[in-house]
């Protein structure tokens, strides 16, 4: 039997949760947590992103700011918001939506956010720190991850888990949560990219494969074993003419002839997407609360 992972349920009771709490933190005369966004240029997939959280936002009953730049900023002006940001007593975190333009140089700007306000989770210092095992701020999807996970009570303790894909924002970070001693975590993982030989023989050897390329439906039937559990990160936007926008989403895995195979997988869209956003918000309030940091 298969087990659809409902991303956008669990990311609604998130949401919900924190409705709940930040509404007893104002009954307290305690500060709404406050997520600033910088969104530099005008490209039609980061307007989505930070729509879809600056809407989260609200629902939740968090402040949020939208700092738009043209894209013809240089990253001196850019390095200027940033210090802004990270000495304005208001805002507790802060994301810059990526990717930003070829001139300016995007580890130079992640360097700069303060540790403390970055609910990224990109900042060397939250990435150590997670490697370490030591309280930071979790990047927001691999975090949607692993509280889907733990949400469905899947057990991944002894599991083989599959990585494909190396980015900073989603394998890199997800192949060390899931390699910790913690829950979940405590799997021996593989992680996969582009330069790994006769990748087929490691997906088929997975138990939890989780796929983050951007290549659409590379994921066959014959890539997985009986009972896999599939976690979809890949969102690519195509063309269609069934769909109003004139484009649809579609997944890293071909969920049709995966699906059957499958104990459990994440639906796109509806599976890990929303719950990066709910993820997000999770490390927002973290922030406000002073949780990581002190
Ligand atoms: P990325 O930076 O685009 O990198 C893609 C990774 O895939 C690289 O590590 C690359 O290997 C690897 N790769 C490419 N072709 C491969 C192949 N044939 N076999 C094995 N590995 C291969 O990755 P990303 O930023 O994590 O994005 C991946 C996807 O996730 C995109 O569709 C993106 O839109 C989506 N995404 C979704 C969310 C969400 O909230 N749901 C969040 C973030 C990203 P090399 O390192 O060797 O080049």
């Amino acid at each position: 039997m298969t087990t659809i992972l409902n991303g956008k349920l669990i990311s609604q009771q998130i949401q919900d949760e924190l409705f709940i709490e930040v509404n007893k933190i104002k009954a307290a005369g305690g500060k709404v947590p406050h997520l600033a966004a910088i969104l530099v240029g005008d490209d039609g997939a980061s307007e989505t992103y930070i729509a879809a959280k600056i809407k989260a936002c609200e629902k939740a009953g968090f402040k949020s700011t939208l700092i738009r730049l043209p894209i013809t900023v240089n990253e001196k002006e850019l390095l200027i918001k940033i210090e802004d940001l990270n000495n304005d007593e208001d805002v507790d975190g802060y994301i810059v939506q990526l990717p930003l333009p070829r001139h300016i140089r995007e580890h130079k700007i992640i360097e700069t956010i303060s540790p403390k306000k970055d609910v990224d989770g990109f900042h060397p210092q939250n990435v150590g720190r997670m490697a370490l095992n030591l309280p930071s701020y979790i990047p927001a999807t691999p975090f949607g991850i692993l509280q889907l996970l733990e949400r469905n009570n899947i057990n991944t303790t002894g599991k083989h888990c599959v990585v494909l894909g190396r980015s900073h924002i989603v394998g890199a970070p997800i192949s060390i949560l899931l390699s910790r001693n913690g829950v979940p975590g405590n799997c021996t993982v593989t992680l996969c990219h582009s330069r790994t030989e006769n990748l087929i023989e490691h997906t088929r050897k997975a138990d939890i494969l989780i796929v983050a390329l951007g290549k659409p439906e590379f994921v066959t039937a014959e890539m997985v074993k009986e009972g896999v559990i599939i976690i979809d990160v890949g969102i690519t936007r195509i063309a269609s003419d069934k769909t109003k926008s004139g484009f649809k989403l579609v997944g890293d895995v071909n969920y049709e002839a995966v699906a059957p195979k499958s104990s459990f997988i994440t639906p796109v869209p509806g599976g890990i997407g929303p719950m990066t956003i709910a993820s997000l918000l999770v490390n927002t309030l973290k922030a406000s609360k002073k949780e990581i940091y002190g």
